[in-house]
């Protein structure tokens, strides 16, 4: 077990913090099997990055989606939480993570148990038709009875086993093809997502920043929020960040440092 000074001033900081809160990205998916989009075996260097997410190229031809994505998340019994995933669930729970906000499109903090997790490019836990829900965002009926009570909202699991079998989701009114709730290219970000993670991040005096460039945005103004109003931010990745020399501590390895917290932890 790595002991270095700075894994234990970085336990040392998230203890004493008055609000912690995580940013995650690609990275932490990565370690639990998600394929990446843009990485070497990525999911573009198979489909097309501009029709995958395309929402004008989505109202033609949902079909390339739902291949593309059958493999990524709609097989999400079967992928586990990582060690990060996992590490964040229990912060939570002990109350040493105020919450999450997240870039990932995978449902697997809530797998791991996070209560509290905002999904800054939206989230798969819906589809929706966009025919009959027009000018609704997924954001508005993310309660359970919209989706018990409304044919054209259909909930993660359902969707996910039509799409494995090798079907797409239709909307119970008109029979259009559901749309996933994720944000598309084209598409505004959902709002009371961006709002809350501004709101968490300006409230944060420690954001561990988590697997992401910090290229896109909103995740890349998310952490100039916390240190604007005085807070701290540490940094775990592999990458070169814009913000590397704004981190109080930086880690290459998310594994290492996950590893370490958890034993810390008890
Ligand atoms: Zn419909």
């Amino acid at each position: 077990m790595d002991t270095s000074p700075e894994l234990k001033a970085l336990a040392e900081l998230i203890r004493s913090a008055r609000c912690c809160t995580a940013l995650t990205g690609a990275g932490v998916s990565t370690l639990s099997g998600i394929r990446d989009f843009r990485g070497k075996n990525g999911l573009y260097t198979e489909f097309d990055a501009d029709k995958i997410f395309d929402i004008e190229y989505f109202r033609r031809d949902p079909s390339y989606y739902y291949n593309a994505a059958r493999t990524l998340f709609y097989t999400l019994d079967e992928i586990q939480p990582s060690i990060v995933h996992i590490g964040l669930a229990r912060m939570e729970q002990s109350g040493l993570l105020e919450g999450i906000i997240t870039q990932n499109i995978d449902l697997l903090h809530q797998k791991a148990g996070s209560r509290r997790v905002v999904e800054i490019h939206g989230s798969p836990s819906l589809h929706y038709c966009l025919n009959c829900m027009d000018g609704c965002s997924p954001e508005d009926f993310d309660a359970d009875d919209a989706v018990r009570g409304n044919p054209a909202v259909m909930g993660f699991s359902e969707a996910a086993a039509i799409v494995r079998a090798g079907d797409m989701p239709r909307c119970g009114i008109c029979g259009s093809v559901l749309k996933p709730g994720i944000t598309f290219f084209g598409e505004a970000l959902p709002a009371k997502a961006l709002k809350n993670a501004e709101g968490l991040a300006r409230k944060s005096d420690l954001m561990l920043v988590l697997g992401t460039s910090l290229t896109v945005y909103p995740a890349a103004f998310l952490p100039e929020y916390t240190l604007r109003d005085g807070g701290d931010i540490v940094l775990v990745n592999n990458m070169v960040t814009p913000m590397d020399s704004r981190a109080i501590l930086r880690f290459d390895d998310l594994e290492t440092v996950f590893s370490f917290l958890t034993s810390e932890a008890g």
